[in-house]
Order: structure tokens, then C-alpha cells, then sequence
């Protein structure tokens, strides 16, 4: 049983690792932006209502998103544990998960906080590429795709997301420091915080993130 929460500025790197968490741990990746996207994309209810802040680079209610985590958690594939991906982002939810949301009272084992100079994720999430398909991430400077803007394993076509485009990046970078940023004393306080310097090579951050999780294996 392992339960993550993966905390960090847009553009950290947070789905990166988290994806390559789940895929060694079978374990699922609960990415409220991808579940939110979905929605966009299908044009539901949820959708048609966080569509504009998205846009915007502002958070969703947390009323919303505390449903979408609620209903997400409540399925089998995270009753042996789970990788949250850009929840919590509020103190609010924070405090709502700590409480009921989670079933069992869930206690987490790591906060893991990826921590990357701001000048630097301005460069990362311009240059952020998504695979239309598969979600797969691609970035034009650090993770060029094989064979341009198509996706290596799947052969759809890559896209940049709206809100990876200045202005919006801008905005998501001061709600990020105004409403999340406070997140990271709540769970030092809680002792479950270790921040990982993100600003290195994919991989290295993976290795520190795997030699922290084995020790919380053995
Ligand atoms: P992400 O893919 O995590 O960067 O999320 C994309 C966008 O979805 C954010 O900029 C917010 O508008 C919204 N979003 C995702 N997760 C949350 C959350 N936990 N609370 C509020 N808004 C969220």
C-alpha cells in the first residue's frame, strides 16, 4: 500500500515522475488536470463548467475538484494505494482530504514536493508538447518525440495544451504561489513533506524518487 501526493508548480515535472511511479508500482495515477481535460474534451457538465479557468490558468472550484477526487478514489484500482497528481492545491482541499474525503482516513506516506526555479518553468511549459492520443508528455527542447510532433508510442499527433501558452502560464505561476505554495509547510508540519530538486535530468529525479520509495517499501 503506498499513497503519494505529488506537489509541485505546473511545470515541475510532477505527471512525468508521477507516471513513471504508477507504471513501476501499478499503482494509479490520479491526475485532476487529466481528469478535467477529459471532460473538456467530452463536453460534460464538469466540463462546460472548468473550461474557462483552465483557459485562464485559474484553479477550479474546490467544490468541483473535491467531487472529481472523492468520486475517483472511491473506485477499486486505488483501494491498494494511488500517485495524486496536482491534489491538493488549496488548503481547503487539503484539509477536506485529511478529513473524509479519502476513504479510511487514508494516511500518506509521501508528500513529494518537486521543487524547480521559477525562470526555468517558464522555458519548460512553453516548450511542453501532449500526445492527443495517449496523454504522453514531449517537450521540444528536453524530450523531443522521434519523428516530429508525432507521439513515439502511439503515432498520434502532439498538441499544445492552451493553457501552456505565456500569459496563461503567467497566471497559473501566481496562483500557484498565492493558493499552493502553502501547502508546503502544511505537510512539513505533518512529516510526510521531501522536496527533490526537479531542476536536474529526468532521470536522476527518478532515481532519488525510487531510492525514497524503497526505503518505504523494505
Ligand atoms: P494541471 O494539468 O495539473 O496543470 O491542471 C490544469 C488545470 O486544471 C489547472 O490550471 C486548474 O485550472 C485545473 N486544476 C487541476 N487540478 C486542480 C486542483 N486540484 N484544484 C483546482 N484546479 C485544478
Amino acid at each position: 500500500m503506498m499513497r503519494l501526493i505529488f506537489l509541485g508548480a505546473p511545470g515541475a515535472g510532477k505527471g512525468t515522475q508521477a507516471q513513471r511511479v504508477s507504471a513501476k508500482y501499478s499503482l494509479p495515477q490520479v491526475s485532476t488536470g487529466d481528469i478535467l481535460r477529459d471532460a473538456v474534451k467530452s463536453n460534460t457538465e464538469l466540463g462546460k463548467k472548468a473550461q474557462g479557468f483552465i483557459q485562464k490558468g485559474f484553479l477550479v472550484s474546490d467544490e468541483i475538484i473535491l467531487g472529481i477526487v472523492k468520486e475517483r478514489l472511491a473506485k477499486d484500482d486505488c483501494q491498494k494505494g494511488y500517485i495524486l497528481d496536482g491534489f491538493p492545491r488549496t488548503i481547503i482541499q487539503a484539509q477536506a482530504f485529511n478529513g473524509n474525503l479519502s476513504q479510511s482516513r487514508a494516511k500518506i506516506d509521501y508528500v513529494l514536493n518537486i521543487e524547480v526555479p521559477e525562470d526555468k518553468i517558464l522555458e519548460r511549459l512553453s516548450g511542453r508538447r501532449v500526445c492527443t492520443k495517449c496523454g504522453e508528455g514531449y517537450h521540444l527542447i528536453f524530450k523531443n518525440p522521434l519523428k516530429e510532433n508525432i507521439c513515439d508510442k502511439c503515432g498520434s499527433g502532439l498538441y499544445q495544451r492552451k493553457d501552456d501558452q505565456k500569459e496563461t502560464i503567467i497566471e497559473r505561476l501566481r496562483q500557484y504561489r498565492e493558493q499552493t505554495l502553502p501547502l508546503i509547510d502544511y505537510y512539513k508540519k505533518q512529516n510526510v513533506l521531501r522536496t527533490i530538486n526537479g531542476d536536474e535530468q529526468i532521470d536522476l529525479i527518478s532515481k532519488k524518487i525510487d531510492d525514497l520509495l524503497s526505503g518505504l517499501r523494505a
